[in-house]
């Protein structure tokens, strides 16, 4: 009988990890093009993690070297108002890549070629995401690069009710849990944000980062027309939107090199969104 409860159990496990994966390996999705029914599942998706990410909060080593940072200062950031950029100053000629909707499978790749390029840039996390992804993350910091939030499962936080706080605090944890640290910067999942999550924001500390170049390579135009678009954009002191998850990010991983290389050519000195924005802190 025994023997029984123990196969029956062992059985759910595997069915509600099984359920896990599925729903972890979905495309992120945009806010403003998904039905009520995928929101639902979502939430419950994000119960399940949510609940994971707690648990694994206690295996945070604060002491471990390698989460010390070699260069940059990716999370000792300390928002400043206003509370919500899109743009840098247009001195010194600076500009920020972002990457949204990781970390995925194409994160490690990412990180390559910006290594190979010794090209700093800032990541946006999806908090559902992190779970056995922790390594990449703290390859962000150690490599120089920022680290910030883009909620839990992608829906909209401009409701900045109780799912949104649930939102920003679990993916607040899962981030210090796989890094040490949390600090400051959020984007907001399709851009959506007013007065209320404004307020929510600047209550919790956390700075709004907008973008002012976008070449929706979510959608798969090519990456010639990728690179096109940053570089026929590009000005000193542009935040540029670019993905590294929600999908097959082939495209804008190839188009990458060419947008640096684009880039340094016109003059530009590549930086993190909190070196842009003046928001690392000074006193650590
Ligand atoms: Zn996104």
């Amino acid at each position: 009988m025994r023997r029984v409860a123990i196969a029956l159990l062992a059985l759910l496990a595997v069915a509600g990890g099984v359920l896990l994966v599925a729903s972890g390996g979905d495309e992120a999705g945009r806010g403003d093009d998904r039905d009520p029914r995928q929101e639902r599942a979502d939430a419950r998706t994000a119960d399940r993690a949510g609940r994971k990410a707690r648990r694994t909060r206690t295996r945070v080593h604060r002491d471990d070297p390698r989460l010390r940072p070699t260069q940059g200062n990716g999370l000792a950031c300390r928002a400043a108002p206003p509370v919500m950029r899109r743009r840098g100053p247009r001195s010194p000629k600076r500009i920020a890549l972002t990457f949204d909707d990781g970390p995925s499978p194409y994160t490690k790749a990412f990180l390559r070629v910006l290594r190979r390029h010794r090209a700093p840039a800032t990541f946006f996390v999806l908090g559902r995401q992190i779970a056995g992804r922790e390594a990449v993350l703290r390859g962000i910091i150690r490599e120089g690069h920022a680290l910030g939030s883009h909620g839990w499962s992608h829906r909209s936080l401009a409701p900045a009710d109780a799912d949104t706080r649930r939102e920003l605090r679990w993916t607040r944890d899962a981030i210090r849990a796989s890094v040490g640290r949390s600090g400051c910067l959020m984007r907001p999942p399709g851009g959506d944000i007013g007065g209320r999550l404004r307020t929510l924001l600047r209550k919790r500390g956390e700075q709004a980062i907008l973008w002012r170049i976008d070449p929706q390579d979510w959608r798969r135009p090519g990456s010639p027309t990728i690179v096109r678009d940053v570089l026929a954009h590009a000005f000193p002191g542009a935040i540029v939107v670019l993905h590294d998850g929600g999908g097959d990010r082939t495209q804008t991983l190839k188009a990458l090199p060419t947008i640096i290389r684009g880039l340094r050519e016109r003059r530009y000195r590549l930086v993190t969104v909190p070196t842009l924005l003046g928001l690392e802190r000074t006193d650590r």
